[in-house]
């Protein structure tokens, strides 16, 4: 007989990493694997927003261990995959979600800009895929979700000008696949998320430009809301998505079909 829905959804026992789990979607992504059950590794550069987001978490009987770490840099995501194995013995579930953005025309866009954003982006989300897999290969069970974005999908004609973030989400739909099609007979499986606009420290800027954009042409005419990502990054960390690699999910309020 098939699983109880709420046994597909349950992730008792499974150990997840959440890149730029401090803030943002990141935190609310890695509350929602919390609140179904996952003990988890928090990781991001500053300490002002982990430590705090790590006390919150403890306050609520989550289980979560936190490291500062740069995910550009492959020792600091070696060490962070190695504690999480030491802490908790184990690692199934990976949100590469760490992200930053420059804003600049392309004619205008600094080569030291363009190699941060690709760095953490891209590099970034490989580097924690490849350290992550291997352990995850080993005992041949595995979720990975990449956190792209609408961007990867769209260009930003009017402004404001991203031309690294674009390249380097759209990237991310490259290695979900190329990780899905290659990592899929031995466990693991890869997908990514498309969010559109939700308010955090990194989009509140282009908001601003674009909400009222947003609110005249989206089916669901409104910026995204704080709860409105968990729910898919459960569903893609957990059994309740085992027949689906390589596959990213767009949560825009349909802006994009428009
Ligand atoms: P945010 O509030 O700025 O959060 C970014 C998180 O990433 C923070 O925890 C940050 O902590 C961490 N981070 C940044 N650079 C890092 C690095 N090199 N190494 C490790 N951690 C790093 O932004 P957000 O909006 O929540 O963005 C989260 C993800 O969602 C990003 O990938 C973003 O592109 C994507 N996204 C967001 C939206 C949106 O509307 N908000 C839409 C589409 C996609 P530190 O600064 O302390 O390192």
């Amino acid at each position: 007989m098939a699983r109880d829905v709420k046994e597909l959804f349950d992730l008792t026992g499974r150990v997840g990493v959440i890149t730029g789990g401090s803030r943002g979607l990141g935190k609310e992504m890695a509350e929602g694997l919390a609140e179904a059950g996952a003990s988890l590794m928090l990781c991001a550069r500053r300490e002002e927003w982990l430590t705090p987001t790590l006390e919150e978490f403890r306050g609520r009987g989550f289980k979560v261990e936190g490291m500062l770490c740069d995910v550009s840099k492959p020792e600091q995501v070696q060490a962070v995959v190695a504690k999480t194995v030491e802490t908790y013995g184990r690692l199934d579930i990976l949100v590469n979600n760490a992200g930053v953005s420059w804003g600049a025309r392309p004619e205008e866009m600094p080569l030291d800009r363009w190699e941060q954003v690709l760095g953490v982006n891209l590099t970034g989300a490989f580097l924690f895929a490849q350290a992550a897999g291997r352990e995850m290969l080993k005992r041949g069970y595995g979720r990975i979700i990449n956190v792209s974005s609408v961007s990867g999908l769209q260009s930003s004609a009017d402004g404001p000008h991203y031309v690294g973030y674009a390249a380097s989400k759209a990237g991310l739909f490259g290695l979900t696949r190329e990780l899905a099609a290659t990592w899929g007979r031995s466990g693991i499986r890869v997908n990514a998320i498309a969010p559109g606009f939700f308010h955090s420290r990194l989009a509140d800027a282009v908001i601003e430009h674009a909400e009222a954009s947003i609110k005249a042409r989206s089916p669901i005419p409104r910026v995204g809301e704080a709860g409105e990502l968990k729910g898919v990054a459960l569903f893609l960390a957990s059994d309740a998505s085992n027949y689906i690699t390589g596959q990213t999910i767009v949560v825009d309020g349909g802006r994009t079909i428009v």
